[in-house]
């Protein structure tokens, strides 16, 4: 309601086009020149083996360094990409860096890149993965996609193509924010993915008797009896990681073990200690 008061309100000034809209309109005409004016950038967050209590790979995570507006969170501005046709370009952008990064700086660690659903179907995607491992030297096997059911829901037959390429190649696959959405779980019978990111939804409630707890447990059962690794994302406490751990949880990401940092700042991260004292230690700059 309120909306609908401030949006005709609005009109008056600016006929047919909200604040909502201008906005919109501002950040996608400020898109066009993010990259060559050098505002978009990159930031790192690890994911921790439970098991061998180390960084196995590093998710980037976009973000706009806007000059007015500050830093703006992708969940703004990659909506907006995706509808004014530049997706692809930003993504393959974020490929590049977090291949370079992952060759400069993360030893034998992965990198993990967030590939929307239209970068993944359009005309190319493949090949231009190829050329960004032999443009960085990045083997393979050390790159992962993470996708949403998003990506996955029309036309199966050629995203099923899409990613046996992939696989082929030895790009790694996982399914990104697990549980929410469209949750078919013939989603699992029919594309091979390495692993599943649980979105953080249920470890935010892993506690709170809801059922979140239950489907973790499920999900992890599920995750075993597919050989596939289970992440959970989103962890902010002792008290969740200590479930996760009991649960026998492949890996876990979030704000307890590093928030999302520059590659500089995560240099010195070791997960064992917040194991040890069960505090945070990592990179505190928020990002
Ligand atoms: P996602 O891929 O599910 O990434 C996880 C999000 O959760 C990230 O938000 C991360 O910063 C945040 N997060 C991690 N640990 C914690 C925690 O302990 N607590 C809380 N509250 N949050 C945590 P971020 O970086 O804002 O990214 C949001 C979404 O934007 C991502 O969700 C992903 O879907 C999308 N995204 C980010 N980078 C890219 C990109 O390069 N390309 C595309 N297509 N999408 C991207
Ligand atoms: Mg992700
Ligand atoms: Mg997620
Ligand atoms: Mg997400």
């Amino acid at each position: 309601y309120a909306k609908r008061q401030g949006r005709n309100t609005y009109k008056v000034f600016a006929p047919g086009m909200d604040a909502e809209e201008q906005t919109r309109l501002e950040l996608e005409e400020g898109l066009a020149h993010a990259i060559a004016r050098d505002e978009l950038l990159v930031l790192y967050q690890p994911r921790i083996d439970l098991f061998q209590r180390s960084v196995v790979s590093y998710e980037a995570l976009i973000r706009w360094r806007h000059p007015s507006r500050g830093l703006i969170s992708p969940a703004t501005f990659i909506p907006i990409a995706e509808q004014s046709g530049r997706i692809a370009e930003i993504g393959e952008w974020v490929m590049r860096q977090a291949c370079r990064q992952a060759v400069a700086s993360f030893g034998e660690a992965s990198v993990s890149v967030n590939v929307s659903a239209l970068q993944f179907r359009a005309k190319g995607f493949v090949e231009t993965v190829m050329r960004i491992l032999d443009e960085t030297g990045l083997r393979p096997e050390r790159l992962e996609i993470e996708l949403t059911e998003s990506a996955l829901v029309d036309d199966r037959d050629q995203a099923l193509g899409i990613l046996r390429h992939l696989k082929k190649l030895g790009v790694r696959v996982s399914l990104d924010d697990f549980g929410t959405g469209y949750s078919s779980l013939s989603y699992l019978r029919v594309f091979p993915f390495d692993a599943l990111k649980i979105d953080r939804s249920f470890v935010r409630d892993i506690e709170s008797g809801d059922g979140s707890l239950a489907i973790l447990e499920a999900v992890l059962r599920l995750g075993r009896a597919m050989r596939l690794r289970v992440v959970a994302e989103g962890v902010e406490t002792a008290a969740q990681l200590d479930i996760l751990q009991r649960l026998r949880c492949d890996e876990v990401q979030g704000y307890l073990f590093a928030k999302p940092a520059e590659p500089e700042a995560l240099a010195n991260f070791d997960p064992v200690t917040v194991f040890d004292t069960g505090r945070s230690v990592g990179p505190s700059r928020a990002a």
